[in-house]
């Protein structure tokens, strides 16, 4: 079987090329080694945060013009200032039919409250996150509630209160503390620290509990009338189940983010992954791409981890590895390599080059913008120096921009698969 497209990476980047391509009619299919950084993330999609002087950007898509002259190399200047606004118009689309509405502030970027209590410039968020004007409503309320659940270890409510007591908006604030239990360990054996967000997400699932925890909400919340829970409150019906809650406790409740996994992130993967075997995508899940042959310029066909010989062969290939952190880019002592197809990568072989010694530096880490070297249409380029024309790279396994330091990494990797696919679908149209 020869696939139209197949898509090597099922994170952002691969699920949205794999999308917009399935919808279109093109039999498409993703390999995907495991978790993406979409497990790890706050949930939220940043287009660009930070200007060069780490400076909050307010209005992201005016930025983007700076941006493009700034570094010719951005990917964004490959997809083009109308083609980030089509595809994330593409995207938000695809989660409302999902049951997520993604939302922005009127166009501008606005912040969200991390799990260490800082404030993050941002594009997309959920609506369950802190995401409208978080001035307007800090403005508004002189008391805010940060609560957890009894045990669990991965929130630090003190260290939230401590970082937003630092921020101009919250040092007037009075910001209480309060744990609640729920109801679910009194039937468990468990020790209570080992529930982690995904356990709890499940038992919240069930709705079981809401009015207990309702009750719980309202004695620990100290009269404070906006209330943060740590994000897990259920996956799928997180919507329901936050109404309820508001409407049972007469709060506003909001989530903020714990340590991975992150439940809004899995939102997301979840809602993206149904949208795409929905269009009659095939999605290979646990299994790894190992090797690629490239003949004449062309990628002939992929080996793998299960397939042992038996090539898989498709029109069109997507490279969407992403990064150091999921393999897409692999690292030696002295020198940076893509390990499927040995492509050209931009970085830096000098190890000593590729962090700042202050971990927290505004600028980040060099090798945060270490990638795959790509032409203007995102075919890159072999070791021989040779451009593969039906093999194209999105997301993050790209050079030519750091997501952290510009707060740019969501943005980039849906627009960039985007312009992928679209590119695929006219070739397959035009064949
Ligand atoms: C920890 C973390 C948090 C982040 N948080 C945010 C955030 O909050 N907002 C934001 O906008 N951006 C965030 N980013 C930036 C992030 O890079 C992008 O948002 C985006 O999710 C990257 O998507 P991707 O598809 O390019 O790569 P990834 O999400 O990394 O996905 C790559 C996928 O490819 C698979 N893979 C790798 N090699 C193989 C192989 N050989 N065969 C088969 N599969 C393979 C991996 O298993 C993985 O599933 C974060 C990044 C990280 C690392």
């Amino acid at each position: 079987m020869i696939y139209d497209c197949l898509i090597i990476g099922g994170g952002l980047a691969g699920l949205t090329c794999g999308i917009r391509c399935a919808s279109n009619g093109l039999h498409t299919a993703i390999i995907s080694g495991g978790m993406n950084s979409l497990h790890f993330s706050s949930g939220s999609i940043d287009i660009a945060g930070y200007n060069t002087k780490g400076e909050i950007i307010k209005k992201p898509f005016d930025y983007l013009k700076t941006m493009i002259k700034e570094n010719s190399a951005h990917p964004y200047a490959k997809t083009g200032i109308p083609g980030v606004r089509e595809s994330l118009n593409f995207i938000t689309g695809k989660f409302m039919e999902e049951g997520i509405n993604l939302n922005h502030n009127n166009d501008m970027n606005h912040f969200h409250v991390t799990t260490l209590g800082t404030l993050k410039p941002t594009f997309l968020s959920q609506e369950s996150v802190f995401n409208t004007d978080v001035a307007d409503i800090a403005n508004s309320h002189n008391k805010i509630a940060i609560l957890n659940f009894k045990g669990f270890r991965d929130y630090y409510p003190e260290q939230t209160a401590a970082n937003l007591k630092k921020n101009s908006m919250f040092k007037d604030k009075e910001i209480i503390l309060g744990d609640i239990s729920l109801p679910y360990y009194l039937n468990t054996e468990k020790n209570l620290h080992e529930f982690r967000s995904i356990d709890l997400a499940r038992i919240f699932e069930t709705e079981r509990y809401l009015p207990r925890i309702a009750e719980e909400i309202k004695k620990a919340s100290g009269g404070a009338s906006i209330v943060s829970l740590p994000a897990f409150i259920g996956i799928r019906n997180y919507k329901t189940i936050r109404s309820k809650l508001q409407e049972m406790t007469g709060k506003f409740i909001y989530e903020i983010p714990s340590l991975p996994p992150s439940i809004l992130g899995l939102r997301l993967d979840n809602a993206l992954k149904n949208s795409f075997i929905n269009l009659g995508g095939e999605y290979i899940a646990g299994e790894r791409v190992v090797s690629g042959s490239i003949k004449n310029n062309q990628v002939e066909f992929v080996t793998t981890r299960n397939s042992g010989n038996i090539p898989v062969q498709s029109k069109f290939y997507v490279l969407t590895t992403g990064s150091f952190f999921s393999g897409g880019l692999a690292a030696g002592f002295d020198n940076i390599s893509e390990p499927l197809f040995g492509l050209k990568v931009k970085g830096e072989n000098k190890r000593s080059k590729w962090y700042n010694s202050n971990f927290f530096d505004r600028k980040s880490h060099p090798f945060l913008g270490f990638g795959v070297e790509t032409d203007s249409k995102f075919n890159p380029v072999s070791g021989s120096g040779k451009t593969i024309k039906n093999l194209f790279c999105a997301g993050s396994v790209l050079s030519g921009y750091n997501p952290v330091s510009e707060g740019s990494g969501g943005g980039v990797a849906v627009s960039t698969a985007f312009k992928c696919a679209e590119r695929i679908i006219k070739e397959i149209k035009n064949d």
